[in-house]
């Protein structure tokens, strides 16, 4: 009998990979098994339209139970995989059954860290990742509430602006001295500062939590900040834990080459979890966005089915927080730039910020400016060096400066 292809881990990524692999043509059998009962589904949502009350849930499915049955994927959700093997060819599901298989992708995402302090485990804790996890927010955020979010990245100034736009107390805590630090840098991190300030959320910067306790939040300092709900994102990990097991290359995720197969000739990654040598940069790097988990897996149902295919897309993502909507494009080590270049109205949070180095850019972020993507896309694949004076003027078309 044909082994299947199977895929591990049934969000995003998976659900696009067997897609991919029926659209490449491949007509042998597929399984996609995950561990959340629920149909794989996009996340963004969870902490923005879904989180508001305001995105129905099934707009954010990535296809509907029909589209597997029609297109012969055999499903298995609500099944965690708690072993594979990738010589023998075969996973072994909770229940103790075997599956073999011919290809394997490996889609299994990240996880929430959890805070490393006392009470940081608290089942009152919340962290959001699942859709489950967005609705027992969102039934916290009532007007007057006390929420407090502990961590300035994306996941927490999203949940913060919707936790505002409800009606609650807002206070977030961040240890760094500004929100989103070492993604963005000072310059850009301050435009997030400034909007939820002027939002009224009351953000304290350079704070460490010692302790989550009935009453809320113990500072370092000894404070407590009054808490009816604490929400937490300090960060993923990457879902690597069965590659591990099983000896495969593991660091900072699963490390694929540039066809994002793993140190195993028939085991891919793809997503979160993939740690992935990229052409562009000459190295791997780990995406932790929707972008990654939406374009990857063609690449890696091409790949697992022997044809040449490479991943050298430029990192992609977007936030929307109250009226600020922004794209980013491209990828910047932290401190790795040696200045923004702004273009347009940053007071009025409507411009196109870009970090270069040596003059060339290596990431644009549209701020209410929209339709500039593939422009931007351009300047950092092109690795030109371009007009620092020239970038910065809004009658000078980006495609231009291109090339
Ligand atoms: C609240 C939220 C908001 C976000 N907003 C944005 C945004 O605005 N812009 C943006 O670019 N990105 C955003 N992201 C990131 C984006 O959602 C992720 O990059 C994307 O979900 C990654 O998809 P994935 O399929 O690789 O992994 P995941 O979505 O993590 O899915 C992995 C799946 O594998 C399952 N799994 C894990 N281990 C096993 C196992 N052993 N057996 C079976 N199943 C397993 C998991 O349960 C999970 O269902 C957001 C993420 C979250 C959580």
């Amino acid at each position: 009998m044909e082994q299947p292809y199977v895929v591990v881990g049934a969000s995003l990524a998976g659900a696009k990979a067997v897609e991919a692999l029926r659209a490449e043509g491949y007509r042998g059998p597929v399984e996609l098994i995950g561990e959340e009962p629920d149909l794989p589904y996009e996340r963004p949502p969870l902490s923005k339209g879904y989180l508001q009350g305001k995105t129905p849930r099934a707009e954010f499915e990535v296809h509907s139970a029909d589209w597997y049955r029609g297109n012969d994927v055999a499903l298995r959700l609500g099944t965690a995989v708690t072993a594979i093997d990738p010589d023998g060819h075969t996973v072994t599901l909770a229940d103790g059954e075997r599956l073999g298989f011919a290809k394997l992708l490996l889609t299994t995402g990240a996880a929430p860290r959890r805070l490393p302090v006392p009470g940081g485990d608290r089942p009152d804790v919340l962290t959001l990742r699942r859709v489950g996890d967005s609705e027992r927010i969102r039934a916290r955020l009532v007007p007057g509430a006390r929420i407090v979010v502990v961590g300035a990245g994306w996941i927490g100034l999203e949940t913060a602006a919707a936790a505002r736009l409800a009606g609650a107390e807002v206070t977030v805590l961040e240890v760094a001295e500004l929100p989103l630090l070492r993604v963005l840098g000072r310059e850009v991190a301050q435009v997030f500062a400034d909007l939820h300030r002027a939002k009224g959320v009351d953000l304290r910067f350079g704070v460490q939590v010692a302790a989550v306790e009935d009453g809320g939040v113990r500072l370092g300092d000894g404070s407590l900040v009054p808490a009816d709900t604490v929400v937490v994102g300090v960060g993923i990990k990457p879902n690597a834990q069965l590659a591990e097991a099983a000896g495969l290359e593991v660091d900072n995720g699963v490390r694929t080459d540039e066809h994002l197969r793993t140190s195993h000739p028939d085991v891919f990654a793809a997503g979160d979890v993939a740690n992935a040598f990229h052409p562009l940069f000459g190295r791997p790097i780990r995406v932790e966005h929707w972008a990654n988990a939406l374009n990857q897996p063609a690449t890696a149902a091409k790949s697992m089915l022997g044809r040449d295919a490479v991943y050298d897309r430029v990192p992609y993502f977007f936030t929307d927080q109250y009226d600020l909507g922004m794209e980013y494009t491209g990828y910047v080590e932290p401190g790795g730039y040696d200045r923004v270049v702004f273009r347009g109205d940053v007071p009025g949070r409507e411009f196109i910020a870009f970090w270069t180095s040596g003059g060339r850019v290596l990431a644009g972020m549209n701020v209410n400016v929209w339709d500039v993507t593939d422009p931007i896309r351009e300047l950092v694949r092109s690795g030109r060096t371009v007009d620092e004076e020239r970038l910065a003027d809004p009658a000078v078309p980006l495609a231009g400066l291109a090339g």
